[in-house]
């Protein structure tokens, strides 16, 4: 059922949908939105129905304290409004993650899963908040830091743009 969310959604976003091989375990939509990584899936945590949202930025490269950027997203009008709400539940405060390079964000739910349309309304957003404060991911390599030459993928757990040069590097050093 999460499979066939995400693939609307990624169809909304003219995305690929990433097997559980993704930066979230599970199936999810994965790719950049205007140069920021993201990945959405409908899932599970702790034992709670969710949707995941991650948004990657540049590490390093937010310009205003985390607990401001989580403040902006906690009261924005536009996400209450996207997820229909009219609060945001303390659990999901408390998970709400802005770390070095990103944000981890869940939208919990009971019985009706959130729809793909207001999922992309969410994520579009996210991206937007997270314009304001922090820098695009781009097409730079983050691991050499070549210009131009990464490629979003999987660098262990963490959705991350990487050069071909990084890739083979990491290969056969098997890491
Ligand atoms: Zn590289």
């Amino acid at each position: 059922m999460g499979t066939k969310r995400a693939r609307q959604l990624a169809g909304l976003l003219n995305l690929p949908v990433l097997p559980k091989s993704g930066p979230l375990l599970d199936a999810s939509v994965t790719g950049p939105l205007d140069g920021y990584p993201i990945a959405v899936a409908w899932n599970q945590r702790q034992r709670q129905s969710t949707v995941t949202f991650l948004v990657r930025f540049k590490k390093g490269s937010l310009k205003v304290p985390p607990a401001e950027l989580r403040e902006r997203i906690l009261s924005s009008p536009e996400i209450l409004r996207a997820m229909d709400r009219t609060s945001i539940s303390g659990s999901e405060k408390k998970a709400l993650t802005v770390a070095s390079d990103g944000i981890l964000v869940y939208w919990d739910y009971a019985f009706r899963a959130p729809a793909p349309e207001a999922a992309a309304s969410v994520l579009r957003i996210l991206v937007t908040l997270i314009k304001d404060a922090a820098t695009p991911v781009g097409s730079d390599c983050e691991v050499c830091g070549s210009a131009g030459a990464g490629e979003l993928g999987m660098v262990g757990r963490a959705l991350t743009s990487i050069c071909a040069g990084c890739r083979e590097r990491m290969a056969t050093t098997g890491s």
